[in-house]
């Protein structure tokens, strides 16, 4: 591996990222930053965790007059907490380059306290959609001409969301030779669309599609008959993690299992689309002081967050969408580190387990009994299905509850109890009669018809 030295650039930005810990580029680093030095326009499908962030920063900065205050680069990011958290990582070099100034644009009370309280104009600023669009085109607050690059960071989610309507005005007023650099976990026919619109089809560096972090040890447990909640707890009692990314794809199965966690003694953090900014700032706040070890969450607010140190993700069902899985195993073994991902299922959920296998994605198999976490050597093979009983009729039902009186009776005499399952097996066994001799009919009505197709198809 080379390191930042072989760029080109500044001694200072090299210090800088020595000091900040970072010494040799990641493969994505190593193909982007030479590319971008040079200007270009480019996209980069990389895997989650690889470092991304840093590949469009690096030569942002070694590109960013920080003796000029005026507006060098726009970073556009689909979620608060993904702006919040480039922003820290920009905002890192001001130690180092005292004039540098960054701005986050990613909700109305940032916007107002910046505009009044800052009349110097930042390098690079750092924001949703929504609220750069209001800034930029809307109240035309900055003057655009000084601007280099933008990046479009997550940009599958910013298409996802329909966030392109309120970027498609942004650009339309940006210095035409404008560098974009768009960086996406995944890429479709869509967003390939979306892009070239502004950039042209150039597609510098595409790492393997719906591809996570290549450390992540990928397992399926079979929970068996087991409900969901339940298996949670025993899974987490057997295996006992360090931090634990625990994802449903319904908001209320979230919300539920963090109420089921909560009543069985474990305090995690449950992070939902209903948190208010305050509470959500909050609650990453918990999470990265390291001393949560299960966060619950949806795919959505899961996405981008740089979350230090998770050991196991852990799957309660699989995403309609499975790209969204890639992005649920990318949030561990970031970074050269390793980890599992763990995805429950059971009989009645084959189908998706089965695809992402077909897609290349090596699980083993456990299986989860009496809480003992242990290796499964059947695998998808043959499973049981745990279809529920087929419950009475209602003719059934009035039956049953007529022999049930007929057979007790006013005093409990010896055998009463006997005699009463006796009356009831009688009747299921008269239901369970009647339903063999209709399938035997109809057995008897197909093949008969069938005979009779056969023959006049003969006659013909
Ligand atoms: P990202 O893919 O941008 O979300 O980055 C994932 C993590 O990798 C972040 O915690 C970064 O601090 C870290 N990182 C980025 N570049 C490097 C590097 N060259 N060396 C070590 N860590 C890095």
């Amino acid at each position: 591996m080379g390191t930042f030295k072989g760029f080109n650039l500044a001694p200072e930005l090299v210090s800088a990222l020595h000091k900040l810990g970072y010494d040799n580029p990641s493969p994505a680093q190593a193909t982007v930053i030479p590319k971008a030095l040079e200007g270009k326009s480019l996209v980069c499908q990389s895997e989650t965790g690889s470092g991304k962030t840093h590949a469009y920063l690096i030569p942002l900065l070694q590109k960013t007059d920080f003796n000029l205050p005026r507006l060098q680069s726009i970073i556009i990011c689909p979620s608060r907490e993904l702006a919040r958290q480039v922003y820290d990582f920009a905002s890192a070099f001001s130690r180092f380059f005292p004039k540098f100034k960054a701005r986050l644009y990613s909700s109305e009370a940032e916007v107002s306290q910046n505009q009044q309280g800052n009349s110097i104009a930042p390098q690079m600023i750092i924001g949703t959609p929504g609220r750069l669009k209001a800034l930029l085109v809307d109240q035309y607050s900055f003057d655009l001409h000084g601007v280099r690059s933008v990046i479009l960071d997550e940009a599958d989610m910013l298409l996802e969301m329909g966030y392109f309507e309120d970027i498609d005005p942004l650009y339309s007023i940006l210095p035409e030779k404008c560098q974009t650099m768009v960086f996406s976990a995944t890429m479709n026919q869509g967003l390939k669309n979306q892009i070239e619109k502004y950039i042209g089809s150039q597609f510098l560096f595409e790492g393997g599609e719906n591809k996570s972090a290549t450390n992540v040890r990928h397992h399926l447990i079979d929970i068996k008959h087991v409900g969901v909640k339940e298996a949670l707890i025993a899974f987490l009692e057997a295996r006992r993690p360090y931090f634990a990314l625990v994802f449903s794809s319904k908001k209320a199965d979230v919300i539920e299992a963090g109420s089921f966690l909560r009543a069985n003694g474990y305090d995690p953090v449950v992070f939902t689309g209903d948190l208010d900014s305050r509470e959500r700032k909050a609650s990453l706040r918990r999470i990265r002081s390291g001393k949560v070890p299960i966060v619950l969450c949806s795919d959505l607010l899961a996405r981008g967050i740089d979350l230090e140190d998770v050991s196991d993700v852990v799957s309660l069902d699989l995403p309609s969408d499975l790209s969204y899985y890639y992005h649920r195993a990318g949030r561990t073994a970031r970074f050269g580190k390793d980890g599992d991902s763990w995805v429950f299922y059971n009989a009645d959920s084959l189908s998706k387990p089965k695809e992402l296998l077909s897609q290349g994605v090596a699980f083993d198999f456990y299986s989860l009994k009496n809480g003992v976490l242990s290796q499964d050597t059947v695998g998808l093979a043959e499973k049981k299905k745990y279809t529920k009983k087929k419950p009475f009729s209602d003719e059934e039902i009035k039956e049953i509850k007529k022999a049930k009186a007929m057979a007790s009776s006013s005093q409990v005499k010896p055998g009463y109890k006997k005699k009463k399952k006796q009356a009831i097996a009688k009747v299921k066994n008269k239901f369970r009669r009647k339903a063999i001799q209709k399938s035997i009919q109809k057995k008897k009505d197909e093949r008969y018809a069938k005979r009779t197709k056969a023959k006049l198809a003969g006659d013909e």
